[in-house]
């Protein structure tokens, strides 16, 4: 009796399977299709945009879709001076964003407030949101927000995806009331 069914070794497919573990293969897929959402809020957000242009080719590194909806990005890169009154926006933004969502914080004002040390501008974004990734400079170079970018990708990389795949994310810093923050020194 004669049979048609392949069994065993089959030279054919040879080259074309690959053999992986499944959170490795879902982390590769999130950390090459970061979606930025660009907060830009001041000088640094030039930085930005020159990240995305032909120069430093932002896309090398599968992030150049920019997106200006919270629906549809990922990863929100604050560039600018966060004063008080743009916080509270920043922050919805930030809560209208699915999950998983990374930050990263672009310059010294998004870091730290920089040079402003004002009754107007918070003293750092991680004040509202969960930082990933900060970026040193006044403003830094676009090179240095590639670099955080591939910070960010290591990170995601190294993420348990499965064992956290339906727990909320990082718990956000408390948010004062929001007199509190338009008025806090
Ligand atoms: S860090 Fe410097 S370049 Fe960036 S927003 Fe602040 S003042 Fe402007």
């Amino acid at each position: 009796m004669q049979t048609t069914a392949e069994i065993g070794y089959n030279s054919k497919v040879e080259g074309d399977v690959v053999i992986t573990r499944l959170e490795a293969a879902l982390n590769w897929f999130r950390q090459y299709s970061l979606w930025p959402m660009p907060m830009g809020l001041a000088c640094c957000a030039i930085e930005l945009m020159a990240a995305g242009a032909s120069r430093f080719d932002i896309a090398r590194f599968g992030a150049e879709v920019m997106r200006f909806s919270p629906r549809q990005s990922d990863v929100m890169i604050v560039s600018g001076t966060v004063t008080y009154k743009m916080a509270l926006v920043v922050r919805r933004l930030y809560e209208q964003m699915a999950e998983p969502k990374w930050v990263i914080a672009m310059g010294a004002c998004a870091s730290t407030g920089g040079m402003y040390r004002s009754y107007a501008v918070l003293q750092g974004v991680d004040r509202i949101l969960p930082v990933d990734v900060y970026v040193a400079g006044c403003p830094p170079r676009p090179e240095a927000l590639l670099d955080a970018l591939i910070k960010l990708q290591g990170k995601v990389r190294r993420e348990p995806v499965l064992r956290t795949l339906k727990q909320p994310g990082p718990a956000l810093p408390v948010r004062p009331p929001a007199r509190q923050m338009e008025l806090q020194p």
